[in-house]
């Protein structure tokens, strides 16, 4: 069997000493395999599973419904963002953000490669912050097919004029007299569609005003049904 591509992006830990890895791979989105005897063998695959990892990985026979992986060599690992809180927890949000708006089994090379370069950005010099964050955000939305309405209002069309509200069963931004939702200004939605359009490594220098901070992430939510784990912490520390 041929290798296949993945950043791994999850596990959880089953029976005494296997784990159901989560992937997100390119050409089949996410998927999920299981790694057996990963937790006691310890020695074999040593690290090459983390979270956050780029591995190249061969399955062998199948578990029921799961692929079982045969062999697994990491590509590139993360060391930045395992030691610094800051960005831990800018790797675990991008990790859970992009894999939770992949498809499963689908082609997902877009959110991949924009998962693949936030992991690489979290390794420079400097910290993304709040406006890579919200870029990366309206990136994988747009990439999942959910690009959110930030010029237009997302009920009537009209150009998002003040007083707008976001709301994100709507679709985006929506004039207040159209709908309801959280008030946002017309130029906080302009900054977001800026960012869905700026290259990731472009705005790790920018910060976004705090009000605005919330509504590309409660989109997010609102699509997947469930809120994002990683979310709290990387709220708490202000990025
Ligand atoms: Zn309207």
């Amino acid at each position: 069997m041929t290798w296949t591509e993945a950043l791994v992006v999850g596990a959880v830990d089953l029976g005494e000493s296997d784990r159901i890895m989560r992937l997100l791979t390119a050409e089949r989105g996410r998927i999920s395999a299981v790694a057996r005897r990963v937790r006691s063998s310890g020695k074999r695959w040593a690290g090459v599973l983390d979270v956050g990892n780029h591995v190249r990985l061969r399955f062998g026979r199948s578990r029921g419904s799961l692929a079982s992986i045969s062999e697994a060599e990491a590509v590139a690992a993360p060391r930045r963002a395992r030691s610094d809180l800051e960005r831990v927890a800018l790797l675990a949000y991008g990790c859970e953000l992009c894999a939770g708006l992949a498809p499963e089994d689908h082609e997902a090379s877009k959110l991949w490669r924009l998962l693949h370069t936030w992991i690489a950005l979290l390794e420079g010099p400097k910290t993304p912050r709040s406006a890579s964050r919200a870029a990366l955000e309206a990136k994988a939305l747009t990439f999942a097919g959910l690009a959110p309405r930030l010029v237009h209002c997302a009920r009537c069309g009209d150009l998002a004029r003040d007083p707008l509200v976001f709301d994100p069963d709507s679709g985006g931004v929506v004039h207040q007299h159209c709908g309801a939702g959280r008030s946002i200004l017309a130029e906080h939605a302009a900054v977001l569609e800026g960012l869905r359009r700026t290259p990731l490594a472009d705005t790790v220098e920018l910060e976004l005003p705090a009000e605005v901070r919330n509504a590309l992430p409660d989109f997010a939510e609102y699509h997947l049904g469930r809120g994002l784990k990683s979310r709290g912490l990387v709220a708490e520390l202000g990025l």
